[in-house]
């Protein structure tokens, strides 16, 4: 039998496995903090920002961070369809309300002509995500924002290692989130990052972040207001200190996996991929494709297709606003019809070329079954 290929695994190495033993044994007491600091500094040095806090997650970043600007009961936060589930729960846990606005055929990501549209007295923010490691249109998101004073988030949680003309996704907007959890391109098990370039954002989310200490603050246990407890451990850093010193090597990898998946797929007939718009990187966490709609390839199809060979394959994100939760909003047309035609390629750091050639293999199959029935 053909061995499994995951969708995801975190590369580990004994540089990670090292500095995780050394917090383990030695990381307690005065030193409990060493890792975080030194992550925490790591990190803004590759990002290129001011200020960064380490997190257990994007999403408790994500609340906090919208806590911090003041976002609550019945504000209006605008964000692409197409998204994980964690950009708007924090949004809806704050007692405010997400509003859904489709995406762009190329990127996948939120369509700025209907942010702009979708802007009413009560928005509060809007949520760039940054899908799949395709960079959203900062340049006119920005623009948009300073124009109606609204302030733009950068969710970057699949964005590490994208470079939107010479900027990093996640540091170009009021704030921006990571996320590092086991599925993602730099991984310390589940944890995430705030970035910002504000300092007094950044006061105001450490005194949040340390249920609601302020530094200054000379009293002991003395909170000054209701904070959060979302914070990474000494541990979890750790294994971010070694991950975040490999972080070329671990987008290098990535960047190839998706360029050999490219080089073979994109130029096939009858479906896209990933995008690279010149002046920009795409740091390719998830190498995805998409099927025109003549091709009439189905997303059950592709994963049964992909079940049979015993390749994992990831559907695409649902439309936020077809869960339960939510109302329908059927005229993002995009956000509603892509996932019925599409799948995330496997991507993990260490796949060979022969296991990228039989996910190539299943797709390549299907692709000429469709096209000849
Ligand atoms: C993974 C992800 C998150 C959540 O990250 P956690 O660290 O699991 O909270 C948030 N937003 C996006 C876009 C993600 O892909």
């Amino acid at each position: 039998m053909k061995s499994r290929i995951f969708y995801t695994k975190p590369s580990i190495t004994e540089l990670e496995v090292h500095y995780a033993t050394d917090a383990a044994a030695n990381g307690w007491g005065e030193k409990c903090y060493e890792y975080i600091s030194r992550f925490e500094e790591a990190f803004k040095t590759h990002l290129g920002v001011n200020y960064a806090i380490a997190t257990s997650s994007c999403t408790g970043a994500l609340h906090m961070g919208m806590a911090a600007i003041g976002i609550g009961p019945g504000d209006e936060v605008i964000m692409a369809d197409t998204n994980w589930i964690a950009t708007a729960s924090p949004i809806v846990h704050l007692g405010a309300n997400p509003v859904f606005v489709d995406i762009l055929p190329d990127s996948w990501c939120l369509d700025p002509e209907l942010v702009e549209q979708a802007i009413t007295p009560r928005t509060k923010a809007i949520i760039a995500v940054h899908l799949y490691g395709n960079l959203c249109e900062m340049g006119k998101l920005l623009a948009i924002g300073e124009k109606h004073g609204i302030p733009v988030i950068e969710d970057a949680a699949e964005a590490i290692g994208s470079i939107y003309h010479g900027k990093r996704a996640g540091s170009m907007g009021k704030f921006g989130t990571f996320s590092f959890h086991g599925t993602k391109t730099l991984t310390t098990g589940e944890g995430g990052m705030f970035v910002t370039n504000d300092p007094e954002l950044y006061e105001h989310m450490l005194t949040l972040s340390n249920h609601g200490r302020a530094r200054g603050q000379t009293k002991q246990f003395w909170p000054d207001m209701i904070g959060f407890k979302y914070k990474m451990s000494n541990i979890q850093a750790a294994i971010g200190c070694a991950q975040i010193e490999r972080i070329d090597e671990l987008t290098r990898r990535k960047r190839e996996i998706l360029s050999y998946y490219r080089d073979h797929l994109a130029i096939l007939p009858g479906l896209s991929m990933n995008p690279e718009p010149a002046g920009t990187v795409n740091g390719a966490w998830m190498p995805t494709v998409v099927f025109h709609p003549e091709t009439g390839i189905t997303c059950e199809s592709l994963q049964a297709a992909f079940t049979a060979e015993h390749i994992d394959a990831r559907v695409f994100f649902h439309p936020l606003s077809s869960l339960p939760m939510f109302e329908d909003q059927p005229q993002n047309r995009l956000a509603w019809n892509l996932p019925g035609r599409a799948i995330n390629l496997p991507s993990f750091h260490e796949m060979d070329f022969s296991q990228q050639d039989r996910v190539i293999n299943v797709m390549t199959k299907i692709l000429d079954g469709n096209l000849q029935s």
